[in-house]
């Protein structure tokens, strides 16, 4: 299966993601947790892409593109993939097009999970993240079982620096802006599910896994 998870900051998308690669043993690409593992590590990637995403910014399509773009061709990605966090442009969808026509493949299926803008900043000021693995977790929504630690890994769980209320509504504008249409551009492709991510976290994974099913 070759799914886009599409979404504003904070709709779910990391988390179902997750439960999905459990499900369906195929891997997610996440480019902000790409970035941020190259932020961590100081390459030259993130030393590029650390103001960015500091200011709530976009990174530029061409280094996220190249950075997807050698990531599908990696061996795990041949039996299917979740992209959660690309594509965040026209640009980069048409990319993304180019590169599957490219190597054969075609996407089955874009899932859009839609939140209200309150709930997003709830969510994303409430976020909790493990160091180690990178599963989220929220303080009051879908808190760990030990409390402090990840129930996954054990790793120590810690707050984004872009998850503080300024930035988030930075981020949240700029989804508006920049990533909003591809709403459009996926539904006139015939491969959108557009899902109400209001719901718990079980049931959207729920309503997920019929729409991959209907598709
Ligand atoms: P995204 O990857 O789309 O930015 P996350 O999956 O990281 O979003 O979720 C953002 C925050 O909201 C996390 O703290 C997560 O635990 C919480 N969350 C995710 N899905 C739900 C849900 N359906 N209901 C309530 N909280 C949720
Ligand atoms: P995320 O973890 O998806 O919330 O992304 C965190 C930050 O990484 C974003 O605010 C951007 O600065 C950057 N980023 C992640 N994915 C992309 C992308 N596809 N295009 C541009 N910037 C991205």
């Amino acid at each position: 299966m070759k799914l886009i998870l599409l979404g504003p900051p904070g709709a779910g998308k990391g988390t179902q993601a997750k439960m999905l690669v459990e499900r369906f043993a195929i891997p997610q690409i996440a480019t902000g947790d790409i970035l941020r593992g190259a932020v961590q590590a100081g390459t030259s990637l993130g030393l590029q892409a650390k103001g960015f995403m500091d200011a709530g910014a976009l990174v530029p399509d061409e280094v996220v593109i190249g950075i997807v773009r050698e990531r599908l061709q990696e061996g795990d990605c041949q039996g299917g993939f979740i992209l959660d966090g690309f594509p965040r442009t026209v640009a980069q969808a048409d990319a993304l097009q180019a590169t599957l026509a490219g190597l054969g493949r075609q996407l089955d299926r874009v899932v859009s999970l839609t939140v209200d803008a309150e709930a997003l900043v709830q969510r994303l000021t409430g976020r909790r993240t493990c160091r180690g693995c990178g599963r989220g977790y929220h303080v009051t929504f879908d808190p760990p079982r030990s409390g402090e630690s990840c129930d996954a890994c054990g790793g120590e769980l810690y707050q984004r620096d872009d998850d503080q209320e300024a930035t988030i509504r930075r981020r949240l504008s700029v989804y508006a802006a920049q990533t909003e249409p591809l709403i459009a551009y996926y539904r006139q492709a015939g491969l959108l599910a557009e899902l109400d991510g209001m719901q718990s976290i079980p049931v959207v994974q729920e309503q997920i896994l019929s729409a991959l099913q209907a598709g």
